[in-house]
């Protein structure tokens, strides 16, 4: 090298540098060198980020409002449910953006994991799976009664981030701020209020193991999943900015909320506070301590600080899930007869009859659709091979196909 050469970006000489490395027409120094390197690592990731399906601009970030009419068009009634879900998902969002934009100065916005209590068959895996739709994060959902402590029969609590790697197409850094929906966590409480000394595989140990995932720490998760790949190398995941939403029907906390509320489930006496109790509708009290009482530990209720209920759903609710969601039952048969030529019609009174069915067999919104499916297969057989163009379903032929089927199963 030259005497007197300097460094190309910054000109400092060869004494004031502790390297001047030589190019073709200059040099360049080792601290101008490192700064190239940074610049083009977060260039890089910028693009990568940009291109990634994951990404997502300022401009496209749902406002809550937004995000709840985009679940009205799915999911009848639950407004609260949904208030909350929307405020939470677009904090959620809020949050990565400032992980992404990685200001020091800022006061970290904390997460704000969410549990969903309500009766089974109320929209609480609905409200998730409509949200997923929405998002542009990596989403999934895992049932909690397959998760056991590590080393029983059953899978590892690690196996939830599996999913989500999966899901985020071994994206890392998008697994790392997806949303994971665990049902049916109510099945993982312990089974009494007082901590046992005997092992209780899958209540207290399952939920001590969830907790390392809930509480934002880095877990080493096995990328196929399960132990039939011993060899697989680990991936380490971030679960701090990991949103969990958790479901559950919470079966007889009813008798928890009265107890706490000082009150009996049948017949308040109708004295003082309880004045103003709606007892039909005990899960709209619900509050942290009941989910205690059920066999949840505190530790676990800290990190799900938002408890939302779901109500009942009436028969009203019933009626307008058969025709108003976008996909909803009905819907869908219009269109596959449609598909035929056929212009399929329903008579009010025949969707009434199936309403009260799926309230007479006590099957919720789940059983709306096998009902419905009953009463349409003779229909859905015939009618393809036929030259009917329209066809209008009465009540009293829903009733004919219903009875008819409760024939054939005695
Ligand atoms: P769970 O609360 O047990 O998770 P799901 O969300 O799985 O219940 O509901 C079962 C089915 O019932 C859904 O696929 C949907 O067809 C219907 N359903 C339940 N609740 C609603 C609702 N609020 N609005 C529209 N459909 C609903």
């Amino acid at each position: 090298m030259a005497k007197g050469e300097k460094c190309s970006f910054c000109g400092r000489g060869e004494n004031e540098v502790r390297l001047l490395m030589p190019g073709r027409d200059g040099c360049i120094c080792d601290e101008c060198a490192e700064q190239a390197y940074l610049l083009s690592e977060e260039y890089l990731h910028k693009k990568r980020k940009k291109n990634s399906k994951w990404s997502i601009s300022r401009e496209e970030l749902p406002k809550p409002e937004e995000i709840k009419s985009f679940l009205d068009q799915y999911v009848i009634g639950q407004d609260d449910a949904k208030r909350y879900l929307a405020v939470s998902v677009y904090n959620h969002y809020k949050r990565i953006m400032q992980n992404a934009t990685d200001d020091a100065d800022d006061v970290e916005i904390e997460k704000s994991n969410i549990i969903m209590v309500g009766p089974t068959g109320t929209g609480k895996t609905l409200l998730a799976k409509t949200i997923a739709r929405l998002l542009k994060v990596p989403f999934t959902i895992v049932d909690a009664t397959v998760l056991t402590e590590a080393g029983y029969v059953g899978e590892d609590i690690e196996s939830i981030l599996t999913r989500l790697l999966q899901v985020a197409d071994y994206d890392v850094e998008a697994a790392e701020r997806g949303i994971v929906f665990i049902d049916e966590i109510d099945k993982i409480a312990r089974k009494s209020d007082n901590p046992s000394i005997t092992r209780d595989v899958s209540g207290e140990g399952v939920q001590q193991g969830l907790l390392k995932l809930l509480e934002g720490s880095i877990v080493n998760v096995p990328p196929q999943g399960g132990r039939k790949h011993p060899e697989q190398k680990m991936i380490p995941v971030n679960t701090k900015n990991i949103l969990y939403i958790c479901g559950g029907a919470f079966d007889g906390i009813e008798r928890k909320i009265a107890m706490r509320l000082n009150a009996h489930v049948v017949g308040f006496n109708g004295g003082g506070s309880n004045n103003r109790i709606n007892r039909d509708n005990l899960l709209q009290y619900i509050a942290p301590q009941d989910l205690k009482s059920y066999g949840l530990i505190p530790e676990i209720i800290g990190r799900l600080p938002i408890l939302i209920y779901l109500n009942p759903l009436d028969r009203d609710a019933l009626r307008r899930i058969l025709v108003e969601p976008k996909n909803s039952i009905i819907k869908q048969y219009v269109k596959l007869f449609e598909m035929d030529g056929v212009k399929l019609t329903f008579d009010d009174d025949m969707l009434d009859y199936v309403v009260d069915k799926a309230i007479e067999f006590k099957l919720g919104a789940r059983g709306l659709r096998s009902i419905v499916e009953t009463v349409m297969m003779d229909a859905m057989y015939e009618t393809p091979s036929s030259a009917k163009k329209k066809l209008n379903i009465t009540r009293s032929y829903a009733e004919k196909k219903l009875e008819k089927a409760k024939l054939l199963a005695v």
